[in-house]
């Protein structure tokens, strides 16, 4: 490929699709090379023709010539590791979900057999999506614990134990030969809001995801923000009091022990909705799902009343956060989100009522588009819209194949 035709590649990676005017404006190439570039792009099947965008909207006239690239030139690899579960999607390259699979497995306690089963379903899906491996342009990995972003090693000796020490991105491009990157769950989540999801018209966006886990993922002027070490979001051990219960984490009055699935389906245990709750082996995830099961078809006053008492903790934390980060939307995500406005209408009251008013705007706060899809859909997105230059790499490949 030539320079010019990789630049105005990565342009339709980076957006859904863009006009001979626009690239010309963002290379600073002229609209007669650009024009001749995407012609010959079109023509050997790299990029295809797209709809008009909404800001092509005019009085009169043709809208402009669009391109995009062609979904069908590759296909996108996502992977969400939950503590019990392994979630595996592939996509096209217009992010459209080709097939996806879950598989209930004991993640946290069997590093090996996670790997096993991600490669496992990986192979199953590209196979039934039609493509080859070499067509896979990366894979993206969602892990619901802190990652080295420079080394790729799992910092965690609690949350998924026998992973601690361990590459997941190595091993599985090791079993599979298809570029990997590693991100956190919730950072993936609110790149999934962001781009195809609930904030997509926001610059400045906190997600937060309420699972098993939580934690919250930050886009600040259109950019993630991940912090120093990669480990920004922490939200689950934000201190909410000095004297409460000790968390995991070694600290106390963590956010976690009040708000995750562990703590709200705790807090039943004693109540009629509690026999069934810890009646069988349930994941904490499951578990919290039929508490908001219990509350929204059967009206059960104890389950309703610990997911409004979640939803002002949770306002009261997340106060904290909009005086400090000022973002113009919050999105909830998580199995938690599925409570809707039984969440959200506590919440709301408990953050508007502790942020600070210096704008006659307040921030919004919406729920979750995507759900427990959000980390997948997320890894899909920045398998195409990341920065890693093996993805990159493997792209300008499969265009240089397509026009050989
Ligand atoms: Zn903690």
């Amino acid at each position: 490929m030539t320079g010019n035709g990789r630049r105005l590649l990565d342009l339709v990676r980076l957006e859904r699709s863009v006009s001979i005017g626009e690239a010309a404006d963002r290379t600073g190439l002229s609209r007669a090379t650009v024009s001749e570039v995407f012609n010959g792009l079109r023509h050997h099947g790299v990029v295809v023709a797209a709809e008009p965008a909404r800001s092509d909207t005019r009085p009169t006239g043709r809208p402009p010539q669009r391109f995009a690239l062609n979904p069908r030139l590759g296909v996108a690899v996502g992977v969400e590791f939950e503590e019990g579960y392994v979630r595996v999607a592939v996509s096209d390259l217009g992010l459209t979900v080709l097939d996806q699979r879950r598989r209930s497995l004991p993640v946290a306690e069997d590093f090996e057999a996670a790997m096993d089963a991600a490669a496992e379903m990986t192979v199953q899906l590209l196979a039934s999506a039609g493509a080859d491996r070499s067509r896979a342009v990366g894979l993206v990995v969602s892990l619901p614990a802190p990652v080295n972003r420079v080394d790729g090693v799992v910092h965690t000796t609690t949350i998924l134990p026998s992973w601690a020490g361990r590459r997941p991105g190595q091993e599985l491009w090791t079993r599979l030969g298809v570029p990997v990157d590693i991100d956190n769950d919730a950072s993936l989540g609110v790149i999934a809001e962001t781009a195809l999801g609930a904030a997509q018209r926001y610059r400045y966006v906190v997600y937060v995801k309420v699972s098993t886990g939580l934690g919250c993922g930050i886009v600040l002027d259109g950019l993630p923000y991940h912090g120093a070490m990669g480990t920004a979001g922490e939200l689950g051990h934000l201190i909410v009091d000095e004297d409460g219960p000790i968390c995991y984490c070694g600290s106390r009055g963590c956010l976690h022990a009040y708000v995750g699935a562990r703590a709200i389906t705790e807090a039943l245990r004693s109540t009629p909705a509690g026999e069934r709750l810890f009646g069988a082996a349930y994941t904490p995830d499951e578990r919290l799902e039929m508490v908001i099961q219990q509350a929204l078809v059967r009206g059960d006053p104890a389950c309703q009343r610990i997911i409004r008492d979640g939803g002002h903790r949770l306002g009261i934390a997340l106060a904290s956060v909009c005086n400090l980060l000022n973002p113009e939307c919050v999105v909830i995500g998580g199995v938690l989100s599925k409570a809707g406005t039984l969440l959200l209408d506590p919440l709301r009251d408990a953050l508007h009522s502790h942020t600070v008013p210096l704008t006659p705007i307040r921030v919004e706060v919406i729920l979750s588009q995507w759900q427990e899809q959000a980390e997948v859909i997320g890894a899909l997105a920045q398998v195409l819209r990341g920065p890693n230059p093996r993805f990159r790499e493997r792209l300008y490949a499969l265009a240089g194949a397509a026009a050989a």
